[in-house]
């Protein structure tokens, strides 16, 4: 019986659609939507007299219906946009320009997440309040699932806490996709998770990754490369918010300090005082903000330690507008390196092959 189901459903796709059209307007029959096979089953559909009583499956792309796919910050979404493509419908929760570490959802992210079939987030726990409104939607909605990238990444033993989270206060650092090599994981994490739920369109989606990993793989090298045109004992990051902690290790450079303490909040003059004595003591040549946290304090602390201060370093903005090559995850790495290694004393003239021009950016 299943080989004539198939084979009914190879035949009779158009068919089936407009008996699920009659199913669905003369409110006869019932039809259900699952999320974890990505199958809808029409259970006796009317102008199917060969399967008459029995399940047929049809999946996503036969329907013409696109994965619906929920995603956080917009870099992660950057990423997943390279993997699914056109096949997938795709809604980041976090707005640009938005701090990712406290950003609240509104009820209209809630009503997303409910719509969705899969929610991506980085995990560690970011996106402690996303995890709730999916847990909550799992009540009516068991099959919703989640992919948390982060979590799927690395292992506990190579978590990094540090200054801005520290070991007592629970979550690492959560800034993996800063290292090119965990981004090039949470594209591969992406594609397999796309692949198992809409498999209809696996091939197109191992493409799209294929291709995304060889940019990747530019960019790495790349940054690598230029790292080492920074003079070695200029290789140091100082950072409003500190986001640069799996990038750090990767590529040769160390963090010395976050001015952002745990909470969030503003550092105390106290400890103020003492990243600038440190940042006189290691003598490096620039400290860095962010676009998106307050930058008097980093200003100040530039100004009384004799030191330039960069204020465009960026972990979840993407630069540019929307539908811009730079408006994407590659394009905000290069503009990151720009940022940091020039006023370090390096060059980015390793990266100049590398361009966001042939992927997707945000929009
Ligand atoms: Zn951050």
């Amino acid at each position: 019986m299943i080989q004539i189901i198939f084979a009914i459903r190879s035949l009779f796709i158009s068919s089936m659609l407009l008996g699920m059209i009659i199913v669905t307007s003369m409110n006869m029959q019932k039809v259900t939507a699952t999320t974890n096979t990505h199958t809808m089953n029409v259970i006796g559909a009317p102008n199917q007299s060969a399967a008459a009583g029995n399940n047929i499956e049809m999946t996503y792309s036969t329907l013409a219906k696109k994965l619906n796919v929920i995603t956080s910050v917009s870099p992660i979404t950057n990423i997943v946009k390279n993997v699914g493509g056109e096949k997938i419908e795709l809604s980041g929760l976090v707005p640009e320009g938005v701090n990712s570490h406290t950003f609240e959802l509104v009820p209209s992210d809630v009503v997303k997440v409910n719509d969705a079939d899969l929610v991506i987030i980085d995990g560690l726990g970011l996106e402690t309040n996303v995890e709730d409104v999916v847990d909550e939607a799992h009540n009516t909605k068991p099959n919703l699932q989640i992919l948390k990238l982060g979590d799927n990444t690395i292992t506990p033993d190579q978590y990094i806490y540090d200054f801005s989270f520290p070991k007592e206060t629970g979550d690492p650092n959560p800034h993996l996709w800063l290292n090119v090599a965990y981004a090039m994981k949470f594209a591969n994490l992406t594609r397999d998770k796309l692949m198992d739920i809409d498999p209809a369109n696996a091939d197109y989606y191992g493409e799209n990754t294929d291709r995304y990993i060889t940019k990747l793989n530019d960019l790495d090298q790349g940054i690598m490369h230029a790292v080492q045109s920074v003079p070695e004992q200029n290789r140091k990051l100082l950072t409003y918010h500190d986001s640069w902690a799996y990038f750090a290790p990767r590529y040769g450079m160390v963090v010395i300090g976050a001015v952002q303490p745990s909470d969030f909040g503003q550092p105390t003059p106290r400890e103020v005082a003492k990243l600038i004595d440190q940042i006189k003591a290691e003598n490096v040549p620039a400290i860095f903000g962010s676009e998106v946290f307050p930058t008097e304090v980093v200003d100040q602390i530039a100004k009384e330690a004799n030191v330039k201060i960069v204020s465009t370093l960026s972990d979840d903005d993407l630069p540019g507008d929307a539908g811009e090559p730079q408006n994407s995850y590659v394009g905000m790495m290069l503009e990151n390196m720009k940022n940091m290694l020039v006023p370090l004393g390096g060059n980015v003239s390793a990266l100049s092959n590398v361009s966001p021009e042939d992927t997707y950016s945000s929009n």
